[in-house]
């Protein structure tokens, strides 16, 4: 039997942790899997002063993005930078970059 909070295994017999006041339970749950989150781009660019404007907007809105490219954009100057944000925030940062004049656009 192990305790679900501290995780320390009791013999047989015992039904509750001591130090959490728990029951107890015949296995330990998994360990908690890591948040799947869709990535979806808002933002194509290979300016690399744009990137930087986008990424430091998201920022401030405390939306949780991630740039795809950016290291060979770095490193080479080309290429495109795509910069992509869970699904949940797409709204708002599409929103945001409208007000920027910053968004791919298109009638989608
Ligand atoms: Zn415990």
């Amino acid at each position: 039997m192990f305790c679900p909070e501290c995780e320390a295994e009791y013999v047989e017999g015992v039904h509750g942790c001591p130090d959490c006041r728990v029951p107890l339970v015949p296995e330990l749950p998994p360990p908690p899997q890591l948040e799947y989150v869709e990535y979806v781009t808002v933002l194509k660019t290979g300016n690399p002063i744009v990137l930087a404007m986008v990424k430091s907007i998201l920022t401030s809105a405390e939306i949780r993005h991630y740039v795809k490219g950016e290291v060979l954009q770095e490193l080479f100057r080309v290429g495109t930078a795509e910069i992509q944000v869970g699904r949940d925030d797409e709204p708002e940062a599409r929103n945001l970059l409208r007000e920027f004049k910053l968004g791919t656009g298109g009638t989608g």
